[in-house]
């Protein structure tokens, strides 16, 4: 009994305590031995009970939304845990397995409340302490919770972005198409869609390697990247077929803007090194435009879809736009 009390009196959390009010608290404790390995609680479980380590160790972790679980605090000889529940009436906000075997005092939260009804110069001693160290403890939590804000954020990233070009992919473009349409049906203004194909690029990469593929995508990807800033998407929809959509653009201003880019892929020197059949890196592009072109999204895909093949017929290294589906006949 003695030790436990010596115990008592040199942990942090009951520092300020006399001695007759550490004899008290101890009524209220209940000694418990866990095995190492056992869950004491886990997240989400109902909590009532704030536990103090006597020996050994208890780690602390919290499940991430890829279903592993981070490791975010070990509590040692003297700390104490399992307090937040208590005070906020919330679940269990991590999970608590014992790292060895070891001892713990369990206080009840109905031992608590009693504590603060019979002694309240005691329990606001033990609050305060109680207050600080949990600050501190927030602090690093605070660390940790950016730490995880900013680890969705990359996540969410890589789960929209093109790697090898760093432009969005056909995922995002098919989640995001429909509020596209739908924002340009409810403010009136235009929404040209572009598909743009690579010409030859199967010969490129048989010519010159695949590695030269792989480089030439990224060249014209990055003449992409200077002309469509702002608001408007490129996205690559797959091999050497990417998408732009631009809002707000109007026929004419979509249509300079995607030849310019058509200029631009052709005075790329990717290719210039090399002696063989093809020199230059050239794109073919259709364009359509909501509601001009079509009125939906299915229709709309379709008559850039058109355009494209019919600038490749033209002989590529063209942009083609089609106004009215009769014009696809
Ligand atoms: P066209 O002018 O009619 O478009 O002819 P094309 O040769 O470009 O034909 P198509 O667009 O069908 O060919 C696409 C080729 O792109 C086929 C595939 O081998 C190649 N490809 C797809 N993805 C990649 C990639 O990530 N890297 C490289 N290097 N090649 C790719
Ligand atoms: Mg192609």
């Amino acid at each position: 009994m003695n030790s436990v009390y010596g115990f008592l009196s040199s942990i942090k959390i009951f520092s300020l305590l006399k001695d007759e009010e550490i004899r008290e608290v101890l009524t209220h404790l209940e000694e418990v031995k866990v095995a190492g390995g056992s869950v004491l609680f886990r997240q989400g479980d109902k909590g009532n009970e704030l536990y103090i380590v006597r020996l050994g160790s208890v780690a602390t972790s919290i499940s991430l939304p890829d279903g592993k679980s981070r490791e975010i605090a070990i509590f040692k000889s003297g700390d104490f845990f399992g307090e937040m529940s208590i005070f906020e009436n919330a679940p269990r906000s991590a999970t608590c397995i014992s790292r060895e075997d070891s001892v713990l005092f369990r206080l009840h939260q109905r031992s608590i409340f009693e504590i603060i009804e019979h002694s309240p110069e005691t329990a606001q001693k033990i609050m305060y302490r109680m207050l600080n160290i949990t600050t501190q403890r927030l602090r690093n939590t605070g660390d940790f919770l950016f730490d995880m804000v900013q680890w969705g954020d990359k996540a969410r990233k890589r789960a929209i972005t093109d790697e090898m070009t760093g432009v969005y992919n056909r995922r995002f473009l098919d989640d995001s198409l429909h509020q596209y349409v739908e924002e340009s049906r409810k403010s009136g203004e235009p929404l040209v869609l572009v598909m743009v194909d690579l010409d030859y690029f199967r010969q490129i990469n048989e010519l010159y390697g695949h590695e030269t593929g792989d480089g030439v995508i990224r060249d014209v990807a990055e003449v992409f990247k200077r002309h469509l800033r702002d608001k408007n998407i490129i996205a690559r929809y797959g091999g050497d077929e990417f998408t732009f959509l631009l809002p707000g653009a109007a026929k004419d201003h979509a249509l300079s803007v995607c030849d310019a880019i058509r200029a631009d892929v052709e005075k790329l020197d990717t290719l210039a090194r090399f002696d063989g059949a093809i020199k230059k890196v050239t794109t073919s592009q259709g364009l359509a435009s909501f509601p001009e072109s079509a009125d939906d999204i299915a229709s709309l895909k379709k008559m850039a879809d058109t355009a494209l093949y019919r600038a490749k017929e033209e002989g590529r290294n063209k942009v083609v736009y089609l106004q009215t589906s009769d014009e696809s006949e």
